[in-house]
């Protein structure tokens, strides 16, 4: 028997495009890496003496979920923004925390994960024993601390830097310890009292000199922006992936100022949108519970804040015109748990109108390409890495089901067999 070939046989196969089920299909593996993807009934007869075959049944398989925002050492509980600040140095914990998020996210079947924001002490070396194999995770690409001015927006785990001279060398700094992608901080937030959401942080040639430096190593910058002027500035600078891409006004007694030509020069530029809405469900959730806040609101925006169905329809405008969408959960923040990234294709079907397979599209390739991995992940083709999730039911027709992961293949080794964790 050849261990390094293996099949995995399901009932239902996304196909290459992610558009459609192919039904009992089996894709066959050869040293972590799929080599081929056929009918079952076309398998030799004495497969199972020369192969190891996985026989899975009434699954429906996937492409591993790619998740592009993930801050690994937060602890998703209610009180996780306060708590962010609370612990800043307390490295040890955030590390033992953010080992157990990272195995969390894989068994879920989120088997690529970018992190946007945590401290460089944690996410750097949680990177490399992944990669060593010393702990299970997700494919990681990290960022690192974010940047941000003084004071500004998650300063508390942040780099903070003020001109466009600090912001260069805060980037190259980012860069020299091995950042896969930079995260800015283009307007204030929500939990961070002394940042203003509704006001940038930098202007936009400060933002362009992040991206300058950035593609100078060929990476890309993604940067949070809560309102229109902060959208504006990472238009006009034309940073790769907008974070949340909310348009509240500057105005504190106004809620959203929608900008047509900005969203317009958005899509023609190519740029990303993460829409940060799936965590919402999980907040709707935990209030059914009983077990909602404390989720902080910034002063700024407490007085004249808009319902969320205010920023669904700008969402939708954006998406209208063209704009992609990123899966982005924020995991860590409250109640958004590392294992439960398939919320964001639940709020964007259930929210924002979107049909199933688009949904599963977000959740896999159309990120993968947003995050320049897709050569590697993302679809299940021949010369892809073999990271797959099979789910109980069928999320095309429930996008709910996409909760369901009870086998997750990595690099062709299963680490999670019909619902049992295995690493
Ligand atoms: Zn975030």
């Amino acid at each position: 028997m050849h261990r390094n070939i293996r099949f995995i046989i399901a009932d239902r196969v996304a196909n290459a495009d992610i558009t459609e089920w192919l039904s009992e299909t089996a894709v066959r593996i050869v040293d972590g890496k799929i080599n081929d993807v056929l009918t079952a009934s076309s398998l030799p007869s004495d497969v199972d003496e020369t192969s190891e075959v996985l026989r899975l049944g009434d699954v429906s398989l996937l492409p591993g979920l790619v998740d592009a925002h993930c801050h690994m050492h937060c602890s998703a509980t209610k009180d996780a923004q306060a708590l962010a600040l609370a612990e800043k140095n307390d490295i040890q914990r955030l590390t033992m925390r953010a080992v157990s998020a990272m195995r969390k996210a894989v068994l879920a079947g989120t088997t690529t994960v970018r992190d946007i924001g945590s401290r460089n002490e944690v996410a750097f070396p949680i990177k490399q024993a992944i990669k060593d194999g010393a702990i299970p995770g997700p494919r990681l690409l990290v960022a690192g601390t974010p940047i941000t001015i003084t004071a500004g927006h998650c300063w508390f785990f942040g780099s903070q830097a003020d001109t466009a001279d600090e912001v260069a060398k805060a980037v190259r700094n980012q860069i020299r310890q091995g950042a896969d992608a930079i995260k800015i901080m283009s307007t204030g937030g929500m939990f961070t009292p002394t940042a203003n959401p509704r006001l940038p942080q930098y202007p936009a040639e400060t933002l362009a000199v992040a991206v300058r430096e950035a593609a100078r190593s060929g990476i890309t910058v993604a940067a949070h922006c809560l309102s229109a002027a902060g959208v504006k500035n990472c238009v006009e600078a034309n940073v790769h992936n907008l974070i949340h891409a909310r348009w509240y006004s500057q105005d504190p007694s106004k809620g959203l100022e929608f900008d047509l030509e900005t969203a317009k020069r958005m899509s023609d530029q190519g740029q990303w949108v993460d829409p940060t809405i799936g965590h919402g469900i999980l907040g709707e959730e935990a209030t059914a519970r009983g077990e909602a806040p404390p989720r902080a609101v910034h002063w700024s925006v407490a007085g004249s804040d808009v319902d969320n169905v205010a920023h669904y329809e700008t969402l939708n405008r954006m998406h209208d015109l063209g704009v992609r969408f990123t899966n982005g959960l924020d995991m860590g923040m409250p109640h958004g748990t590392h294992d439960r990234s398939a919320a964001n294709a639940w709020s964007v079907v259930e929210k924002l109108g979107w049909d199933t397979w688009s949904a599963l599209r977000m959740a896999t390739a159309d990120t993968a390409e947003a995050l320049g991995v897709n050569d590697e992940v993302g679809s299940i083709t021949s010369g892809k890495v073999a990271d797959l999730a099979a789910f109980d039911g069928d999320p095309a027709a429930n996008i709910r089901d996409l909760d369901r992961a009870s086998t997750v293949i990595q690099k062709g080794e299963v680490i999670k067999l019909r619902g049992v964790g295995l690493v």
